[in-house]
């Protein structure tokens, strides 16, 4: 069985107080020891996160540069993330592809080098609704996915995040349905291009407008593995969605 994994992408958003606030929270509740947790934290607060959050989460960098060091100004690297405690990043969000412009062949780079200094690396992929309504999702998911995978030789250390464009921060999520025909149409692609032990083991979340009013229902879906929470991860609901499964 693939362990349900939930993580909370956090965006560019709180500060020392709000950030005590939820991990007090995450502190004090009772999350299911079946569901992997990860925390996608704003760079500049990692430290500070990692002393207040429960040991057993995870704690994600929202990005990270595809060298260890040297004159990138602004940019911070994997090296850089596990020496402050964090042992995840976030590669390839939506945000980052269409606001930062970063392309499918640079964020394939930088999984890569995730990879090689020993995070674990949150794969985001997904369509934009125009990409949607012109029929080519499983078009865009499948060249973001050979692009990951022209750099990426093992996925042990890999969660994929399916994140439609449409459906992140606009309050439309997925129906359990859509979200599921994807996630089907991405293990057969990982059968026909990686192998069958990597389509069977390797998670795939589903992210765009997750909440504790749908994540039950998404979850009960045999391909979706887990959610990446954007919005919600900010509040108590969090913790029902880390949940979702009991
Ligand atoms: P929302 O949950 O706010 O829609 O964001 C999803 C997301 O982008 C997580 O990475």
């Amino acid at each position: 069985g693939r362990k349900f994994c939930v993580g909370g992408n956090w965006k560019m958003n709180g500060d020392q107080k709000s950030i005590a606030d939820i991990c007090k929270t995450l502190s004090g509740a009772a999350l299911d020891p079946n569901t992997e947790v990860v925390i996608g934290c704003p760079s500049i607060y990692l430290m500070y996160a990692r002393n207040l959050l429960p040991c057993e989460l995870g704690l994600a960098g929202q990005n990270a540069y595809k060298v260890a060091k040297g004159a990138f100004t602004g940019e911070i690297s994997p090296a850089m993330l596990k020496d402050i405690g964090a042992d995840w990043v976030i590669l390839g969000h939506s945000e980052r592809r269409a606001i930062f412009k970063e392309s499918d062949e640079l964020i394939a780079e930088k999984a890569e080098h995730a990879l090689a200094e020993g995070l674990k690396v949150i794969a985001c992929i997904g369509e934009t609704l125009q990409e949607r309504e012109a029929g080519k999702t499983n078009e865009v998911v499948a060249r973001q996915m050979c692009a990951y995978a022209q750099k990426i030789k093992d996925w042990k250390n890999v969660v994929v995040a399916y994140e439609p464009v449409w459906a992140i921060g606009t309050g439309k999520t997925a129906t359990p349905d859509q979200a599921q025909e994807v996630h089907a149409f991405l293990r057969q692609w990982l059968i026909d291009n990686i192998s069958k032990e990597v389509s069977a083991s390797l998670r795939i979340q589903y992210g765009g407008s997750v909440t504790a009013a749908n994540a039950k229902e998404l979850a009960k879906k045999p391909d979706i593995d887990g959610f990446l929470v954007g919005g919600a991860s900010l509040k108590p609901e969090f913790v029902d969605i880390i949940n979702a499964r009991q």
